[in-house]
């Protein structure tokens, strides 16, 4: 470290103590670089956090870099660039493919949201108001410029980055910023080892810091064993046996494509009856059009063939009136609807027309967030709130933990162990407190690195 004009900062603006709403900011000179730039998701007190102004003049940020297209890494783009940002925002073809796919529903949920709330009169602004619009969102997208993976982009005389396959959706990344002879290592969030689709995660590049995501960094995923999602094919058969049917709640983005891929192989095994299979969720068919171009094939394992999405019955639900007619299915059949934590999106539309009736089940699949009505559900909470009213859930709720695309703690230490050489420092982020802590220890304990757990707003050197 030399004299003031060679400090390198990193700050943690978001995604500390919490697992959405991730920002660190890389400062060198009077260069500010911001790695992700997501919304915060589920609970009030964080949600409130998108409407504080942001810690730095957005105008005196000069790149944006994103690991990927899920809403807490790249959701306050649209805001960013609307309060000033004027640079590129970096990352990798698939992400900003599947970004602007993202981006623009966002803006549309957050107008409709509005709207809804002015019309209910239960929103605390007054009037109530988008936190952006979709025009909004389309000016975010022009900003964004793709990059390959495993080149490095200069973007002054003394830094640059490079992105290292993470293998969690597509096209996401690791991120390693280099400024002089100092490196930052983002982690983004990392897939499991076996993505069914998607090629593995790459080994990461040395770096002195690295900043790790911790989102399972308390539990290890269970084992599937020899039936891959057989609790799933189980609730299924039963469900449409007694006469109702199942509600998949899922991301629209990579998340509904391995719900209809593990659908798929069930039903080719004769694990679940042929019945209809909607998806009921705009930005899903227009993100599995993204997964089917031939483009993104690079993507993919080798043997992933487009077709591998196909089952007899699949229907797609692009209107809202196709999507409304779900909501008192005539017979038996399977709904994948979005979001995936039921905290926006068409599915809420079906909870409270579902939940009530007992014959019907609601499937999970996936990360449930403290706050959302997904996590109520796993809590066995009797009545969540929809739209301003309570409705009592007597479906069965089902949890499948197979689908996640989050490497539980032993594959976040064996990502850590794969480093060519130990780091200075590693902070963990993106995690509930107690899971970020609990990973902390266990890289203390087996690694014996300098570990630390950054609160949201902490600024530290790393050069
Ligand atoms: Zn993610
Ligand atoms: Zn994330």
């Amino acid at each position: 470290m030399g004299d003031i004009g060679s400090t390198i900062s990193l700050s943690f603006l978001g995604g500390a103590g919490v697992v959405t709403g991730s920002k660190f900011l890389v400062e060198h000179g009077d260069h500010r670089l911001l790695v992700d730039c997501g919304l915060y998701q589920g609970e009030r007190e964080w949600r409130r956090r998108n409407w504080a102004p942001f810690p730095v003049p957005p105008d005196s940020i000069d790149d944006v870099v994103l690991t990927h297209c899920h809403l807490d890494h790249c959701g306050y783009v649209p805001a960013l660039v609307r309060d000033g940002f004027a640079g590129p925002v970096w990352t990798s073809a698939g992400t900003a493919a599947l970004s602007a796919i993202v981006l623009r529903d966002s803006g549309h949920l957050q107008e409709r949201d509005a709207e809804m709330a002015r019309e209910g009169r239960y929103s605390r602004h007054d009037p109530p108001l988008p936190l952006y619009t979709v025009a909004d969102a389309d000016r975010a997208i022009g900003r964004f410029r793709s990059v390959d993976f495993g080149v490095d982009t200069p973007v002054t005389d003394r830094a640059g980055f490079g992105l290292t396959r993470a293998g969690h959706v597509l096209g996401s990344a690791s991120i390693r910023l280099r400024v002089d002879d100092a490196s930052v290592l983002f982690s983004g969030d990392l897939g499991r080892v076996g993505h069914p689709l998607l090629r593995p995660r790459a080994a990461p590049p040395a770096a002195r810091t690295v900043v790790i995501e911790s989102t399972y960094g308390d539990r290890d995923h269970p084992d599937p064993g020899a039936h891959p999602h057989a609790a799933l094919a189980d609730a299924i058969r039963r469900t449409i046996a007694r006469g109702g049917s199942v509600l998949i709640p899922a991301f629209a983005i990579d998340r509904t494509e391995l719900v209809l891929h593990a659908l798929s192989a069930l039903w080719r095994a004769g694990e679940i009856p042929a019945v209809p299979v909607y998806v009921d969720s705009p930005m899903a068919l227009a993100a599995l059009d993204v997964y089917r171009e031939t483009v993104m094939r690079a993507e993919f394992l080798p043997d992933v063939e487009p077709t591998m999405f196909d089952l007899p019955m699949l229907h797609t639900a692009r209107s809202a009136e196709e999507s409304m007619a779900l909501n008192a299915p005539r017979t038996p059949c399977v709904i994948i609807s979005s979001s995936g934590m039921a905290s926006g999106g068409r599915v809420v539309h079906h909870l409270p027309h579902l939940l009530p009736d007992r014959r019907h089940t609601v499937a999970l699949t996936g990360y449930q967030a403290r706050g959302t009505r997904g996590r109520a559900l796993l809590d066995g909470e009797r009545e969540v709130k929809v739209m301003g009213r309570y409705v009592p859930v007597r479906a069965e709720i089902v949890n499948d933990e197979e689908f996640s695309v989050h490497a539980d703690a032993g594959e976040l230490l064996g990502w850590l162990r794969e480093l060519p050489e130990p780091p200075e420092t590693v902070y963990v982020v993106h995690g509930e407190p107690g899971a970020s802590q609990a990973l902390a220890a266990r890289i203390r304990e087996e690694l014996e690195w300098c570990v630390v757990v950054p609160s949201v707003g902490e600024r530290v050197l790393v050069g």
